[in-house]
């Protein structure tokens, strides 16, 4: 027996999240279903709206309804520290913690050389102009994943000529995690544990 038209539409746009396969679509559909009208109403216009509210920071990409987002027009923070991570989740789990004081850079994602992700297709560029006299430091927190370490690499390929101290979060983190995942003390310990990586490619 197949199921009605609408139904199937609503399965296959569930199937879409990842790690949502059919059997977990199937059974999200028809909790959907039961809810009440106005609910799912409700949670229809949240999602239409989503393409459209969707907008970032312009200097740190971060996800932001202004120009510029809070933290980065925040004056009581540290500019001269700049937290470089691979997504805009990453920054709430790190301001999750409530120990970092600096500014961040969302990068889009990792280089993905099998997936055609190349350091052309992510913010790296607008990071390299952010980077000033008053820049002190520049924390590498991409995701500690084989792809996280390829684009924290290069990342200090590109930053090593400017005169700055360039570190990477310090894993104790295991490999393949996501940093959502972490919670606070294991994320401050990650960044107490900070290591220069002039000598990365060694
Ligand atoms: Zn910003």
């Amino acid at each position: 027996m197949t199921y009605p038209k609408y139904l199937e539409e609503v399965i296959s746009s569930l199937e879409l999240l990842p790690g949502i396969g059919h059997k977990s679509a199937i059974r999200m559909a028809f909790q959907l279903l039961d809810m009440s009208d106005g609910n799912l109403e409700k949670m229809g216009e949240s999602l239409k709206a989503l393409p459209q509210a969707k907008t970032f920071c312009e200097r740190c990409h971060s996800l932001s309804t202004e120009n510029i987002c809070p933290i980065c027009n925040d004056s009581s923070r540290d500019h001269s520290l700049i937290c470089v991570v691979s997504n805009y989740k990453d920054v709430y789990s790190i301001e999750k913690m409530n120990t970092f004081n600096g500014v961040y850079h969302v990068l889009g994602g990792d280089i993905r050389i099998n997936k055609g992700i190349m350091p052309q297709d992510l913010n790296i560029a607008s990071l390299l102009e952010r980077i000033n006299e008053n820049t002190i430091e520049v924390i590498i927190a991409t995701t500690p994943s084989i792809e996280g370490e390829t684009t924290a690499l290069y990342l200090n390929k590109e930053l090593k000529i400017y005169p700055i101290k360039i570190t990477r979060i310090g894993y104790g983190v295991p490999m393949g995690i996501q940093l959502d995942y972490l919670d606070g003390l294991t994320m401050n310990k990650a960044f107490e544990n900070r290591k220069e990586v002039q000598d990365m490619e060694d």
